[in-house]
């Protein structure tokens, strides 16, 4: 292992969390709950990480919530599920172990930091109908409302989202219809919570972490860049950081965990790992895949699981914080009545409203040609839709701005615009439309999955909440980008079942951690269901904080002997 000693330390503590979060802060929660000192070094001027981006799902099979309300699941299930879906990509003792371990890491985070969490009525697993294992609610839960005013002075500090509306809860919008139904949101429970600095979703989630830091005095360090580990030949024993250019050196007594997110800032990386080219993202800067920058030297192994290409789209005039087109996601666009998706030769490629199929195709490569038949594409929608739904943040009511999508008065103008063939998009949209009007979409099985229709659809919309023609002009379309995956990547560091990463010799590397969306997603292999990121993340961080501490868990070794024949 690599020597390379400063001459004197800077800063001290039992474990340094690099990034800060959920995979960071909780394990520096556990680590300081279970004995442990702890600090996080973030490198952005915010706590929150990617985490506070998000929807805040968690995704827990067999928990107490969803007990407490009589809905019948198991670790059992839950195991078996995720392991059919992996698809043999995955490691199965490891895919155990985020069974066992998310639920308890729930119960935990609730009882030490008094984490409030609750069942998103009505939310079925992706698979359900499709898995004898799937349940029709109770494994996807969310935060109760956080009243940020307790973060005092890290209020400001602490990370919101441009893209998830945070002031609703699940239930507020799904329980109205979701996003298609956006005009039924109530609007005035939404200007309420937002004016009082109540958060929900993924700003509410990673909130609760960061009180949790504040109250036990965990220092939160933001503008420090990790920029390597720091080796005695024998164990990672601390980090050199780098904060307003100047080298800060911080000793880690028992341990340094990578919790920096994956490489969707990275062009080169998304490329050469995730094999995607130049998709647009959510994320920021700092998601720049540090997690191979700082534990490659110490021999760290890294490993990739089968992906997906996300689609979106920019609406001119919509940036990021950080002065990037804004992007939008096009899932619970594409899905909904009167909106199909078609390629270069005007032809439908996929089940638009269930992206676990649809987005495998997109960069498909036909080896015959060497082309990616699928790329580029189009969202094509009628009237019905474009009058009746929003369309990313364009509300139905609101003009297109300028210089986003085609309008024609005809599919045959509208085809002449994409440079599409015009007869094969006649031909496509006929089809759909003849079937659609049934509810039904023989050729690739859209409306078929329950969480569509939940997640992407209009569940007012008769006979299907995912299907229907597009027949009343003028038509439209809009061309879609590649798109990253909201920081949950194809490729990460791999780790054993107490998170520490792994050598190429199957070994752990002594000292270092992994938590969070840096480690390689061998717990879900070819498979993905929302929640399990933040789950995986949170999971880890209790791992890790007792593995530090000196109690490592022994609930694997005990679900493997349950479970052995
Ligand atoms: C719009 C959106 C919605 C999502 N919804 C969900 C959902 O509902 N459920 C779900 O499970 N997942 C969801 N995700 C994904 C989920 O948010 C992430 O998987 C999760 O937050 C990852 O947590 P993490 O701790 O690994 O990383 P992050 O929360 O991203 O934290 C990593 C931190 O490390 C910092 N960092 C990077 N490099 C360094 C360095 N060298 N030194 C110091 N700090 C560094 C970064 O600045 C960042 O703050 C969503 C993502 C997006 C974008």
């Amino acid at each position: 292992m690599i020597r390379n000693l400063p001459q004197q330390w800077d800063m001290e503590t039992d474990l340094v969390a690099i990034g800060s979060g959920i995979g960071g802060l909780s394990a520096a929660i556990a680590a300081h709950d279970e004995g442990a000192s702890a600090m996080v070094l973030e490198r952005a001027d915010k706590v929150g990480g990617v985490t506070a981006l998000s929807l805040g799902e968690l995704w827990v099979a067999g928990n107490h919530l969803a007990a407490a309300l009589g809905l019948e699941d198991s670790v059992d299930a839950g195991f078996r599920y995720l392991r059919r879906l992996s698809m043999g990509y995955g490691d199965e003792a490891l895919i155990l172990n985020k069974v066992v371990h998310a639920r308890e890491a729930l119960r935990y985070f609730e009882r030490t930091i008094g984490l409030k969490m609750r069942v998103v009525r009505d939310a079925p697993d992706y698979y359900y109908k499709h898995s004898d294992d799937a349940v029709a609610e109770g494994r996807l839960l969310e935060v109760e409302p956080f009243p940020a005013q307790q973060l005092g002075d890290w209020q400001e500090k602490t990370r919101v989202s441009p893209v998830v509306p945070f002031g609703m809860t699940h239930e507020d919008m799904y329980g109205r219809g979701g996003t298609a139904n956006i005009a039924r949101w109530d609007f005035e429970l939404m200007g309420e919570r937002l004016g009082n600095d109540i958060r929900c979703l993924g700003p509410g989630l990673v909130a609760y972490f960061v009180k949790a830091a504040l109250e036990r005095d965990i220092p939160l360090h933001t503008g420090v860049n990790v920029e390597e580990l720091i080796g005695d030949g024998e164990r990672i024993i601390g980090v050199r950081a780098t904060r307003d250019g100047k080298d800060l050196f911080i000793k880690a007594n028992r341990g340094v965990v990578v919790a920096v997110s994956s490489y969707e800032r990275h062009q080169e990386l998304n490329k050469t790992l995730g094999q995607q080219l130049e998709p647009i993202s959510y994320v920021f800067d700092t998601i720049d895949g540090a997690n191979f920058r700082l534990a490659g030297p110490f021999g760290a192994r890294v490993a990739r699981v089968p992906d997906i290409t996300l689609l979106g789209y920019n609406i001119p005039g919509e940036e990021t914080e950080e002065g990037h087109p804004l992007p939008r996601g096009a899932m619970t666009s594409i899905g909904l009545p009167h909106v199909i998706v078609v390629n270069g030769a005007g032809k439908r490629f996929g089940n638009e409203a269930f992206y676990r199929q649809f987005n495998y195709t997109v960069d498909q490569i036909d080896g015959a040609s060497q082309t990616h038949p699928n790329f580029p594409c189009w969202a094509i929608l009628d009237t019905q839709a474009k009058d009746k739904y929003p369309f990313g943040s364009i509300m139905p009511d609101q003009a297109w701005p300028t210089g986003f999508g085609l309008q024609a008065d005809s599919i045959a103008e509208l085809a002449g615009k994409m440079g599409v063939d015009a007869q094969s998009l006649e031909a496509t949209i006929g089809g759909f439309n003849r079937h659609a009007e049934q509810g039904e979409d023989p050729a690739f099985g859209r409306g078929t999955h329950p969480w569509s229709a939940w997640m992407c659809g209009d569940p007012f919309h008769k006979p299907n909440a995912n299907l229907g023609p597009l027949n009343k002009p003028p038509f439209y379309a809009v061309e879609l980008k590649r798109m990253g995956g909201s920081a949950i990547p194809a490729a990460g560091l791999l780790a054993d079942e107490h998170c520490r990463a792994l050598g190429w010799d199957n070994q752990p590397i002594p000292g270092l951690y992994v938590a969070g969306n840096s480690m390689a997603r061998m717990e879900t292999g070819a498979v993905m269901q929302s929640g399990i990121s933040n789950a995986r993340g949170m999971m880890h961080g209790y791992l890790i904080g007792h593995h530090v501490a000196g109690k490592p868990s022994e609930l694997l070794q005990q679900a493997i002997a349950r479970l052995a024949p």
